[in-house]
C-alpha cells in the first residue's frame, strides 16, 4: 500500500518530497501529497527518514516475501 501521512504529525519539512528516489510524493506549500501512488516501490525511505513519525506504510505478506 503507498504512503498515508497523517497531517496531525506532520511538520511540512519536505524531507518526505527529497528523499523518495521515484518523486511519489510532493510538497504542495508545506503539505505532502502522495500525488502518483501508484508508482510507489514501498522502498519505505520516506516512512524512514520523516522526522516526527507522520508516514506509515503497509507491507503486504507478500512484499516481504512470507
Ligand atoms: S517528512 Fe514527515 S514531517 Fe516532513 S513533510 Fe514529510 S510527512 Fe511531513
Ligand atoms: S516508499 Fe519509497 S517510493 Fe514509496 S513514496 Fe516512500 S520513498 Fe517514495
Amino acid at each position: 500500500m503507498p504512503p498515508v501521512i497523517d497531517m496531525e504529525k506532520c511538520n511540512g519539512c519536505g524531507v518526505c518530497d527529497r528523499h523518495c528516489p521515484l518523486d511519489v510524493i510532493y510538497m504542495k506549500e508545506k503539505a505532502p501529497e502522495v500525488r502518483y501512488p501508484e508508482e510507489c516501490w514501498h522502498c519505505g525511505a520516506c516512512r524512514q527518514d520523516c522526522p516526527t513519525g507522520a508516514i506509515d506504510i503497509t507491507f503486504t505478506l507478500a512484499m516481504l516475501g512470507i
